[in-house]
């Protein structure tokens, strides 16, 4: 079976619960039409069938959302098998009805269930096409019995509804299929819009040299999990990291060597971040870090692992070996100070006496 794009499914489980409705009506109708002509037995027990028949459309709907949640399409599958088969059964509870008003009702009422046949298919274009196989399958096997039956009778007015219905058929496949394909060029427009969508929001948080977020995301973020954090009483730690003396690898080895050593000093800075952490480059050599659920003494350690970790790095870059070091301030987010602007000035300071006292030093 070939796999449907979910956003169709979602659209026949829209249109299923008003379809059933219509089918009920409809059923009711047939009941008053005929219960004067046909055993009340037969008819009722063919009404408590498509009752049933409408409960389990409606389970099966439940199932398609239940599957495309858990985006299990084997049984997405599976369901659209027990969709097909609920509508060939629907189709046969229809071909009974009609079969019912040829043994009891007398002429011309094989025209009244013609005509129900038409308006069923004509409104099973709108409700079914998204899953159009079984569209194809539902009108197919609801229509041929009634065919078989003017074939039947086989007079002239007989013969003319069926040459009406091969008119008629070619033309609402066609409706339902520019129907399928307008929805599903919609859907493509959509999944394209969203795509470029979530692109510019990528490329709105992230410096575009590290890849790290920028520094107006950073602010943005560093103020919510700060929130969360002293609503949790849980401590976190502000670091702020400069370059020592980065001027002198630009005049030394050349901007674009700057720029190497920026990009793989943050990715080993990342290799040694935890996914809760924030890290952002939010100045040229400056970057902040954010670290989750960590106290000061905790938050040191990490710090004056990295600062270590770059003081041994060694950027090779066209074969030239350049060695650099950092600077880190650091600034403990607790319940007495979780304004952002605070902890980042502290942060700042902090790293200014670290560039003071000399550089390649932590600062608390
Ligand atoms: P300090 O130890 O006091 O921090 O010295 P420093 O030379 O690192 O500090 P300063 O702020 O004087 O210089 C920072 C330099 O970083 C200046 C600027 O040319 C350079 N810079 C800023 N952004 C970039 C960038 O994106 N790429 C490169 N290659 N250099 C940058
Ligand atoms: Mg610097
Ligand atoms: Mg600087």
């Amino acid at each position: 079976m070939s796999n449907v794009h979910p956003k169709l499914i979602e659209v026949l489980i829209d249109q299923t619960p008003r379809a059933m409705a219509a089918m009920l009506v409809v059923s009711f109708a047939y009941l008053f039409i005929f219960m004067q002509f046909i055993p009340l037995s037969l008819i009722f027990t063919w009404l408590l069938f498509q009752i049933i028949l409408a409960v389990y459309r409606l389970q099966n709907v439940k199932m398609f959302q239940k599957h495309l949640q858990n985006k299990d399409s084997l049984k997405v599958n599976k369901t659209e098998i027990c969709f097909i088969m609920l509508n060939i059964f629907q189709a046969v509870m229809w071909g009974i009805a009609s079969l019912l008003v040829l043994a009891y009702a007398p002429q011309p009422f094989e025209f009244v269930m013609f005509l129900v046949s038409v308006g069923i298919i004509t409104a099973a274009t709108l409700s079914m096409s998204s899953l159009y196989k079984a569209y194809l399958i539902f009108i197919f096997s609801l229509i041929t019995p009634q065919i078989l039956i003017m074939f039947y009778y086989g007079d002239e007015q007989h013969i003319a509804l069926i040459i009406f219905i091969t008119i008629y058929i070619p033309a609402i496949i066609l409706l339902s299929k520019t129907m399928l394909n307008n929805r599903i060029s919609s859907i493509q427009a959509h999944e394209a819009l969203e795509k470029s969508n979530e692109k510019f929001r990528q490329l709105s948080i992230t410096d575009t040299l590290t890849n790290i977020y920028n520094r107006r995301y950073f602010f943005e973020i560093a103020k919510n999990i700060m929130l969360i954090a002293s609503r949790e009483q849980k401590s976190t730690a502000f670091l702020m990291l400069d370059v020592d003396y980065f001027k002198r690898i630009n005049d030394n080895f050349g901007h674009q060597a700057g720029d190497f050593v920026l990009v793989e000093m943050v990715k080993s800075i990342k290799e040694t971040m935890r996914s809760s952490d924030l890290f952002a480059r939010v100045g040229g050599e400056e970057f902040a870090i954010l670290l989750n659920n960590t106290s000061l003494v905790q938050a040191k350690v990490i710090a004056e692992k990295i600062r270590i970790m770059i003081e041994n790095k060694e950027f090779i870059y066209n074969d030239m070996s350049i060695k650099t070091t950092i600077s880190i301030g650091i600034s403990e987010v607790d319940k007495d100070n979780i304004s952002l602007e605070n902890v980042y000035k502290i942060a700042d300071t902090k790293l200014y006496k670290a560039k003071e006292n000399g550089r390649n030093r932590v600062c608390s």
